[in-house]
């Protein structure tokens, strides 16, 4: 399991397993947010505890981040799916850097194309430190 928190530690989450890679994504949030994505369901390999508050953006997801320090934790479906799970996704620059350092990174075209782009061999210790 590893675990996340924010800069001032009140808003926190658990991540079952490490994963496989991170995603990084253009769209006109995540490129602001300067964020790494793992994803899961909500209750399943992920927890989220304390306060944050959501930005909801369209009619699918909320961005939520910490009301103290600011830092976005995950984003959370706003709805279950038909069986009842909630599709979340855990900012992993809220976790320790050497946990993850090793993991490659999948880039996301989430600006153009909306699709997964080639990989590239590149790991998170490279892009970032
Ligand atoms: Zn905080």
């Amino acid at each position: 399991m590893i675990e996340g928190s924010c800069h001032c530690g009140s808003a926190r989450w658990t991540l079952a397993e490490l994963p496989a890679s991170v995603n990084a994504c253009n769209c006109t949030a995540c490129r602001r947010y300067g964020v790494l994505w793992a994803y899961g369901w909500q209750g399943e390999n992920i927890t989220v505890s304390g306060e944050t508050v959501p930005y909801v953006r369209g009619d699918s997801l909320s961005f939520n981040f910490c009301p103290k320090c600011g830092c976005v934790t995950h984003w959370r479906a706003l709805q279950p799916d038909k069986e009842g799970r909630r599709r979340i996704a855990v900012n992993l620059r809220m976790t320790e850097p050497g946990l993850v350092a090793d993991l490659p990174v999948d880039h996301f075209d989430g600006l153009g194309k909306w699709e997964h782009l080639p990989k590239d061999g590149r790991c998170v210790k490279d892009m970032w430190f």
